[in-house]
């Protein structure tokens, strides 16, 4: 299953987000400690998005993340306070290219999946009916991810963002019967997340936070996120609290 984080808090270079400390992003890549039976390594692609006064951008590659020369020589030139980023394992038989790899981004949203939804596509046909024909011709990629964050945007548009995290893991749940489902959304001034049946921690710092599949570094202050939660966290702040 692919890792993910998002960090908000102090001015930050985008690639020391995505390669600081001893388990960061990119060591996560090729050497993740708590991927749970769902895959190896994350090797098929990546993506880092950050948010400006002007919205949110992102960048994305298809290779791994340690291949790629632009992680050092580009994005640790970029500097942003929020930033939320993942490194992807393609679930079999889904395609390795630029437009699978997360963060999905849309205006001032964006978003991660870690996990599977099993059964896919047929096990999602249902729930993809709340969805705009117009908008199902806007599928970044024949997945299971990219499927979500379609619903998702739907269901942006109608509810909060806790709300809507909370609608699309209940009808995941009514159509696939053990989905691994953590999400991850950010507008660059909150995070929200999910777990089901994957792993995340939250570390929080006067001034900041940060959410990831896995502890970045040595830090105690890590605290792990039990299963079928939801996390909302700011700068300074989070709060857990049961997903159903
Ligand atoms: N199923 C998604 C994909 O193939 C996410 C993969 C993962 O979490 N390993 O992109």
């Amino acid at each position: 299953m692919c890792r993910h984080l998002g960090y908000l808090g102090p001015v930050r270079s985008v690639g020391g987000v995505l390669t600081e400390g001893v388990n960061s992003l990119r060591v996560q890549s090729w050497a993740p400690k708590d991927m749970r039976g769902g895959g190896t390594i994350n090797a098929d692609g990546f993506g880092a998005a950050w948010w400006t006064p002007a919205g949110v951008t992102a960048y994305r590659n298809a290779m791994p993340i340690w291949s790629d020369p632009a992680v050092d020589d580009v994005l640790t030139g970029i500097e942003s306070t929020a930033v939320l980023a993942a490194v992807r394992s393609a679930t079999v038989g889904m395609p390795v290219e630029r437009n699978a790899c997360a963060p999905f981004t849309d205006q001032t949203w964006a978003f991660s999946h870690n996990g599977v939804v099993f059964g896919w596509p047929h096990a999602m046909a249902e729930i993809m009916s709340e969805v705009p024909a117009a908008e199902m011709l806007t599928l970044a990629a024949p997945t299971d991810s990219a499927a979500l964050w379609l619903l998702l945007r739907t269901l942006l548009r109608r509810h909060d963002p806790e709300k809507a995290l909370r609608m699309l893991t209940a009808q995941v749940l009514s159509v696939c019967e053990r989905p691994r489902l953590n999400l991850l959304l950010s507008d660059g001034n909150a995070l929200y997340a999910t777990t089901l049946h994957h792993s995340l921690s939250v570390l929080r710092a006067d001034d900041s936070v940060t959410v990831a599949s896995e502890p970045l570094d040595d830090r105690r202050g890590w605290v792990g996120v039990d299963d079928r939660k939801f996390v909302l966290a700011r700068p300074g702040h989070f709060d857990i609290s049961d997903l159903d």
